[in-house]
């Protein structure tokens, strides 16, 4: 794997390339009203860490237990994640903790050697997969820490053709995985944006979701079992396909967050490879009709592996990147096109993008597509846009970059809800981070999605955008994922979808759970981590 920018997304070698896409830019510029100046972030050269506070002793000790790293490469990659608040730090040179020593276990007893080690002389341990958590999961928060990097525990074990499973250890990366399974015949078909860069144990501690959700649920709904080691035990789940043994262990310690344990290797539910895939595209008068459809296809017992709707805001935007070679809806707003969709009702301001993706069996993908294309409430534009979005469903985060060179503030924050209440989480979300822009002053616009859609209800995915006001950046973003947060706990939708609790949600952890709730995490932590060696000051425990 290339090494991944320590100040950005994905590999050193790849930039997005903002500037060649002049539409994009001059769009971006016109809505937060930016004079386009870059501003420059620290050099490497220039980062000063925090001292290592473990004495050279315990660092000879651990490079004794495994591979063990104090360069300064290793402990600023480690010291942080990859959410927005993150990246403004680590470009500032803004590091207030870093791990003192980053570990690279690559065998399983060697995690157990790492855990006894540290239970021991009292040291703390911060499981870290891809380290691509967007809310705080894997930051270092106080001295005598050690980073415990999964990436060397990659291996597929064995997979069980007749019941279509594998036996995969934890630290496996995204494309490697999917890798190993195709040349079996398999996918586990688990796509996070984040793909590229995070690691199946990772997915796991946080209950995390791919883009074709839809069809094969949520990592939750792919585990059939797991492996989690603790300071002094291990704890395994049975691998069956289902079980009424009581409670369900195994669902306790999915989301753990790296609070109870290190998950080592897991059992997961394996799909043949699709025969055949259609992802295609249509327009929508507005987010309504647009809620409407994916309620109505699913409804009807009709599962797509994508279903993808972006409201008016989001829609707008693709369409700007669509003007690039990168775009996904190329053309779309040709004149033509927009005289049809004139002619028909439909505003500008107002329509809305979905792309619907159906994999499977040739047959049946036939079937359950033209059942999906009578209920939408929308003109059909053909298997381009769909075609588009699939070839480029892993750059965005790389556009990230570009924008904050120009100094603007730009991250995801995301719920889920029951149909009859998403139009009013929708609204009063949407409301609630715009009005949090303006009250810095500053230009910015707030564009949302759905991408996970159940026969009860859907997620929503909001991006904020706004231009950053230099030198409060972080409280800036404070404010509006503090609005954005207390308006979604108040309003019936849960505290995260898929990015998990981590240090960013911890504070709202009482309104999720309620405290007998809180209580009883605290009781698993205290059964399994009573020293509190694991992820200190996550989740709010
Ligand atoms: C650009 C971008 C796009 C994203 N898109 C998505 C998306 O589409 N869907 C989604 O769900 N999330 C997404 N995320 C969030 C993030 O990628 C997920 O939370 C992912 O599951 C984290 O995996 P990781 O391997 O990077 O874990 P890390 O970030 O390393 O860790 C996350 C948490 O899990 C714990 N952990 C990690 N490995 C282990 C282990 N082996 N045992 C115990 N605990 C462990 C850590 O301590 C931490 O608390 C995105 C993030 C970014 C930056």
């Amino acid at each position: 794997m290339e090494l991944m920018k320590w100040w950005g997304w994905g590999s050193e070698k790849k930039e997005y390339g903002l500037k060649k896409n002049k539409k994009l830019l001059s769009y971006i510029q016109d809505v937060l009203g930016l004079d386009l100046r870059e501003y420059p972030k620290k050099t490497f050269e220039n980062i000063t860490l925090p001292d290592i506070t473990v004495s050279k002793k315990i660092i000879d000790e651990l490079k004794l237990l495994t591979n063990a790293s104090t360069e300064k490469h290793d402990r600023l990659t480690h010291s942080m994640g990859k959410g927005y608040k993150d990246l403004v730090r680590i470009r500032n040179g803004d590091i207030r903790q870093a791990p003192d020593v980053v570990a690279y276990p690559e065998t399983v007893e060697e995690v157990e050697k790492l855990l006894n080690y540290a239970k021991e002389k009292k040291l703390k341990i911060i499981p870290f997969g891809g380290g691509t958590s967007v809310v705080g999961g894997v930051e270092t928060t106080c001295p005598g820490t050690i980073c415990a990097d999964m990436k060397k525990l990659d291996k597929v074990m064995s997979i069980d053709t007749v019941s279509q499973t594998a036996h995969v250890q934890a630290g496996i990366l995204g494309p490697d995985l999917e890798e190993k399974l195709t040349k079996a015949g398999f996918t586990l078909s688990h796509f996070p944006q984040s793909f590229e860069y995070s690691t199946l144990g990772g997915w796991i501690a946080t209950r995390a979701a791919g883009q074709n959700s839809t069809k094969y649920g949520k990592i939750e709904d792919m585990v059939e079992a797991l492996t989690m080691h603790y300071p002094g035990g291990k704890i395994s789940t049975k691998t069956v396909p289902a079980s009424a043994s009581g409670s369900d262990i195994k669902q306790l310690l999915i989301g753990s967050e790296g609070l109870f344990g290190i998950i080592t290797d897991a059992v997961i539910r394996l799909h043949p490879l699709p025969e055949h895939k259609h992802y295609s595209g249509f327009i929508l008068k507005n987010f309504d009709e647009g809620i409407t459809t994916l309620r109505e296809i699913l409804q009807n017992e009709i599962t797509p592996a994508v279903a993808r709707l972006s409201d008016s805001e989001e829609t707008r935007a693709m369409m700007k990147i669509g003007s690039s070679d990168k775009g996904i809806v190329n053309g779309l707003m040709k004149d033509a096109f927009k005289f049809y969709l004139k002619k028909r009702g439909y505003s500008g301001d107002e329509v809305c993008m979905l792309i619907l993706g159906f994999e499977g069996p040739k047959d049946k993908v036939r079937f359950d597509f033209e059942t999906a294309k009578k209920i939408v409430r929308g003109a059909y534009l053909g298997t381009s846009p769909g075609k588009q979005w699939l070839k480029n469903r892993f750059e965005l985060p790389y556009l990230r970059d570009d924008l904050l060179d120009l100094g603007i503030l730009v991250d995801t924050l995301e719920s889920a809800t029951n149909w009859s209440n998403i139009p009013c989480l929708y609204a009063k979300t949407k409301q609630s981070m715009e009005d949090s822009i303006k009250s810095y002053g500053v230009k910015g616009f707030v564009q949302t999605h759905i991408s996970h859609v159940y026969r009860e209800g859907a997620s929503l995915y909001y991006t904020f955008v706004a231009k950053e006001v230099k030198g409060k950046e972080i409280e800036q973003w404070t404010e509006i994922k503090k609005a954005a947060t207390d308006t979604i706990i108040s309003n019936g939708g849960t505290l995260s979808h898929h990015h998990g609790v981590g240090k960013d949600h911890a504070a709202w952890i009482e309104h999720e759970h309620g405290k007998k709730g809180v209580e009883i995490i605290k009781k698993l932590k205290e059964c399994f981590d009573p020293d509190k060696v694991l992820n200190p000051g996550k989740m709010g425990i």
